[in-house]
């Protein structure tokens, strides 16, 4: 792309109500626009990110066995009555229509929507098990909004639904998600700084797990086994507790995003909604589930949260909104058609060129592509040009390197 017809330029002012490091940062380069509190748009840059993370995720799930839907945000308030939960949940955003004064919730979770869908299909034993899943808008009173989009009051997430006819098979899938989870993190670059952290279970089980990423703007803390890479959150232990898988009391403490949330749920919403299969005995038995959740929105929050430095934003390669920055500096026909010959060549052999084509400085460009974070900044001036050679860094890297323009794609590969 061409940053000569980005409509959302760069910001030198961070914007004065946003604290968290992530508001501050995405807004500033153009990734993100705050509508109001906890509300946000993703514009074009932030939007390849949150779609990179949205397909590693994908990927995920469908090699799992998952299943893609598309649940409605709109909700009735009879479904989210039969468990009990349009009272008691206080984040649920509830509001009564003008014209017919039904009530209706707007999606903070699916149990509610999924469950009754199952409950439709009259399952044999022969059908199960199998496993749902979604990427959507969610909608939730936060009464604090105040992390940039780590905590929105719309935001995005990825659920998945699993359905089994036994404990045992949910408790197989479970640990299926669970790798699958690891590997999601993994690919998206925070795979060191994520642990499976011990949580509160809820009504049916002892625990449910997160998966928790150490890193600036945590609002959670966790006691963090090294040695096991296993965590537990201080909501479930106020006092330092003993590592739950080797039993050492030497936890360290830590601020952490929660990133992912996996629980078996039971029976706990089959019950209400009569989700039931047919044994083998033709006996009926209630369905087990499990549910899955991670925050692609929040993610690319928590990315930006564990690469920064004071100039800006580190993209890993995987979830980068584009590979190389490509800055042209200085201006000139033959500079100009050199650069344009580089772009096109980059393009066409299928590198994510961002193209820095602006009739500015070589400061404000460097300046930008620091806060923009690409990966590799490609830079060319008369200068190079003379040598025949590409000046090549990574955004993590304090030395260039310079190389002719048919080795960028060796370089940056290796
Ligand atoms: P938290 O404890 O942070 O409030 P939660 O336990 O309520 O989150 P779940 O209901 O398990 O979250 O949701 C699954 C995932 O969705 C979370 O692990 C998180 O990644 C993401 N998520 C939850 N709430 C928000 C939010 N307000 N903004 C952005 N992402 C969110
Ligand atoms: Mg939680």
């Amino acid at each position: 792309m061409r940053q000569s017809q980005y409509p959302f330029s760069t910001r030198k002012e961070a914007p004065k109500d946003e604290t968290s490091q992530n508001a501050q940062l995405l807004i500033r380069a153009g990734f993100i626009d705050k509508l109001m509190a906890g509300v946000y748009t993703f514009l074009p840059l932030g939007l390849r990110v949150l779609r990179k993370i949205e397909a590693i995720i994908r990927e995920e799930m469908e090699a799992v066995g998952g299943q893609e839907i598309l649940m409605p945000a709109l909700q009735p308030k009879s479904n989210w009555e039969a468990t009990e939960r349009w009272e008691k949940l206080d984040s649920l955003f509830r509001f009564t229509s003008y014209y017919t004064h039904n009530e209706y919730a707007l999606g903070p979770t699916h149990e509610e929507v999924v469950t009754p869908l199952v409950a439709k299909l009259n399952l044999s034993y022969k059908d199960l098990p199998f496993a749902l899943f979604q990427i959507q808008n969610k909608f939730r009173d936060e009464p604090r909004a105040k992390s940039g989009i780590l905590r929105g009051r719309e935001f995005v997430m990825k659920d998945l639904y699993s359905f089994h006819a036994t404990e045992e098979d949910l408790d197989r899938y479970y640990e299926e998600v669970k790798k699958a989870y690891h590997r999601i993190f993994k690919r998206i670059g925070i795979g060191a700084q994520t642990h499976l952290t011990f949580a509160s279970g809820g009504t049916f089980s002892q625990y449910s797990h997160e998966f928790q990423t150490i890193a600036g703007e945590g609002e959670d803390t966790i006691f963090l086994c090294a040695k096991c890479d296993v965590a537990v959150n201080k909501e479930i232990s106020g006092e330092i507790p003993k590592c739950p898988v080797c039993n050492t009391e030497h936890l360290e403490i830590h601020k952490a995003i929660e990133v992912g949330n996996i629980f078996k749920l039971k029976t706990k919403y089959s019950h209400p909604f009569s989700l039931t299969y047919q044994d083998n005995k033709g006996d009926k038995q209630e369905v087990t589930m499990g549910c899955y959740g991670i925050g692609p929105s929040r993610l690319v929050g928590t990315v930006v949260e564990a690469f920064h430095d004071e100039k800006g934003m580190q993209w890993p390669q995987s979830v980068a909104p584009y590979t190389i920055h490509l800055l042209r500096i200085g201006e000139g026909d033959a500079l100009n058609k050199y650069a344009e010959e580089v772009y096109n060549g980059l393009s066409e052999k299928g590198i994510e060129v961002l193209y820095d084509d602006r009739a500015l400085g070589a400061g404000e460009k460097f300046a930008d592509a620091d806060l923009i974070g690409i990966p590799w900044r490609a830079v060319i001036s008369e200068k190079t040009i003379e040598k025949k050679e590409i000046e090549l860094k990574a955004r993590n890297e304090k030395e260039p390197t310079f190389c002719s323009q048919e080795k960028i794609i060796s370089h940056i590969n290796k």
